[in-house]
């Protein structure tokens, strides 16, 4: 545990040291049983995998196949181009007819068109005016690509050259190493058939033909959609909408020259909108069309050092349906299967008074509380920095400290 005082009342502050150096708030630390000891987020302490994908609006998760395959959306529902909340559908009376309206900034899709007869042709009509862009058939080409073509590295990023690649390495990395996954098992399903028949007592052979054709028909899903897909929908990009030629520049000025007539900034769309939107982003707002909101995530956290270990080392561990069970039971729903976080476990030291100055002195004062989630006895250490003030090293019981500058403070935990 670390604690920095470096100016009087600046930057006062308690940080919890993780084993590995890295100074945090308690609340982003976690508590690994194994190891004993607090676990920060870093990469070298913790890793995050995902367990599931969710619609934040829905609330119905997703498998990352079916979440890549609506390209980390939510799967029919939209939010509101200028406020972001969700859409609900409502009935206009007078047109007779569904669109979509929001609840919070009174924002409706009337004036862009987007109406219908029914509710549900309706999202349909919204969901395939996105399906009609031609990036969209850029990205799912590159995803059939990148979810089939032999990981690793190298290959990988080779397409981020022509500006086609849009930092998804990782959920790409992911998918390769899902398609992994796939081949080992497949493996291992071959190796325990041969087993068998190895065994004897059955006639394995047909199974084994299937196993062989089965992986036949792998190799070739992989081949197809590799790079000849790939180059043929690469090459039909240039041709269409929005890609750069030689009267752009006289265009963009033309823009520029209405934009700066425009009085109303309200009307031009913001960087965010159309980030929000990336394959139309125009710049009118009122040319904005709805987006559907990004899905969220539920994390699993495990610690590093558990896992060289050889345990699962599970720190947290969401519940993928917390809601689901016997509503009639008086039972709340618990979110997580696991959470061993640091304020559960690690004593947990605020200021009460920050540091201040005695009268006529050169020593500075502060309060701190200090409580304990745990029944366990605690010994505490004041103790100079050694890295500010190597003169300074006495550890000092009664809680007076050479140099406010930076230092120590220690628990340890005193089994009883
Ligand atoms: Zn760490
Ligand atoms: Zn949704
Ligand atoms: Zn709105």
């Amino acid at each position: 545990m670390a604690q920095d005082a470096a100016d009087e009342y600046e930057g006062v502050c308690v940080r919890y040291a993780c084993k590995c150096g890295h100074l945090a708030p308690v609340g982003s630390l976690f508590y690994s049983e194994t190891c004993l000891k607090p676990v920060c987020r870093l990469p070298r302490c913790s890793v995050e995998e995902f367990e599931s994908y969710y619609c934040g609006n829905l609330l119905v998760n997703l498998p990352s196949k079916e979440a890549s395959m609506y390209q980390n959306r939510s799967s029919r529902c939209f939010s509101c181009p200028t406020c972001e909340n969700v859409l609900s559908t409502a009935f206009h009376d007078a047109q007779q007819c569904f669109f979509f309206l929001c609840a919070h900034c009174r924002w409706d899709s009337l004036a862009l068109g987007l109406a219908d007869d029914d509710p549900d042709a309706l999202i349909m009509t919204a969901i395939s005016r996105e399906r009609q862009s031609a990036h969209e058939d850029i990205f799912q080409a590159l995803h059939s690509h990148y979810s089939t073509a032999p990981s690793s590295g190298n290959t990988a990023f080779s397409v981020s050259a022509s500006g086609a690649s849009f930092g998804r390495s990782n959920s790409l990395q992911s998918l390769a190493d899902s398609m992994k996954e796939l081949q080992r098992e497949h493996q291992m399903k071959k190796f325990r058939l041969q087993r068998m028949t190895e065994m004897g007592g059955w006639k394995y052979d047909q199974a084994l033909t299937k196993v062989q054709e089965k992986e036949q028909w792998l190799l070739d899903q992989r081949r197809e959609h590799q790079w000849p897909e790939l180059a043929k929908q690469l090459k039909a990009l240039p041709s269409e909408g929005t890609s750069w030629s030689s009267d752009t520049a006289v265009k963009s000025r033309e823009m520029l020259e209405k934009l700066s007539q425009q009085r109303d900034m309200g009307e031009i769309s913001t960087l965010h909108q159309r980030l929000l939107n990336p394959l139309d982003q125009p710049r009118d707002a009122a040319l904005l069309f709805p987006s559907r909101p990004l899905l969220r995530v539920k994390r699993t956290w495990r610690c590093v050092e558990s896992i060289e270990r050889g345990s699962a080392g599970i720190l947290v561990k969401p519940q993928i349906s917390p809601m689901s069970g016997d509503s009639s039971l008086p039972v709340s729903a618990s979110w997580f299967k696991k959470a061993n976080l640091a304020v559960h476990y690690l004593p947990i030291v605020t200021f009460q008074r920050l540091p201040y100055r005695v009268e006529d002195t050169e020593r500075l004062e502060c309060v701190l509380l200090v409580e304990n989630p745990l029944d366990d006895v605690i010994r505490i250490t004041f103790r100079a920095d050694p890295a500010v003030s190597a003169d300074d090293q006495e550890a000092a019981e009664n809680g007076q400290v050479p140099s406010p500058l930076l230092w120590n403070l220690q628990c340890v935990m005193i089994a009883s």
